[in-house]
């Protein structure tokens, strides 16, 4: 278990199994563009290691660049994204694929597609390491994703809290409070599977 500011954080993901997803993630995007240059833009700053680890398993030649939104206050997310790093280079009749961290709302992909809305790109594909389908509110499709989670913050592998925790070599997930814990314990007979009073 780890602490961050005030918050404990218990191990989630192994960095096994990250590297696993992102192998999975580049072996497939390279079969799927096998006649193509992809630009992959990366979305700072979480996705800084996504981004470093993936092209360096991505087999073919491609191009790497990134833009810098920030939506996250804290531990939740909001709907206000800020533009800090734009677009830097002309994308027409380019194959796009962006490259997240995570997608939780979606408030930056829709963000993402507003910025592209008005490029003349030839694709633009999405791929996310993580992916929280229960926080998830729109409908924009998502092309590639590695790693489905809950909806519980998590830390680590470029994702902050308050800005610690992005270079952990794996992920954290926000420990539940011992009071809550407490409920699941000592919930109503039966509730813990496998076990007969
Ligand atoms: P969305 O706009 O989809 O709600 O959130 C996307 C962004 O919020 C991510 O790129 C990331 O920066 C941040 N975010 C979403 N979920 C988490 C989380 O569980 N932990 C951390 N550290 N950041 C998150
Ligand atoms: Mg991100
Ligand atoms: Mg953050």
């Amino acid at each position: 278990m780890i602490k961050l500011h005030d918050k404990f954080f218990k191990p989630f993901i192994t960095a096994k199994q990250i590297d696993d997803a992102i192998t999975r993630m580049a072996e497939q995007i390279a079969v799927d563009f096998a006649d193509e240059v992809p630009v992959f833009i990366g979305v700072l700053n979480g996705s800084f290691m996504v981004v470093s680890d993936f092209v360096k398993k991505y087999p073919k030649p491609c191009e790497v660049t990134f833009i810098k939104l920030a939506s996250y206050e804290g531990v939740k997310s909001t709907e206000d994204i800020q533009r800090l790093i734009g677009l830097t280079q002309d994308l027409s009749g380019r194959s796009v694929v962006i490259l997240e961290d995570i997608i939780d709302t979606g408030g930056t992909l829709a963000e993402i597609h507003r910025i592209f809305k008005n490029e003349n790109v030839k694709s633009l594909t999405i791929a996310t390491l993580f992916y929280k389908p229960t926080a998830y509110k729109k409908d924009f499709k998502l092309h590639y994703v590695g790693i489905e989670i809950p909806d519980k913050f998590i830390v680590g592998y470029g994702l902050d809290y308050d800005g610690l925790g992005r270079n952990l070599p794996e992920v954290y997930q926000i420990k539940t409070t011992q009071h809550m814990t407490n409920l699941v314990l000592f919930g109503p007979p039966g509730a813990g599977k496998g076990t007969q009073a």
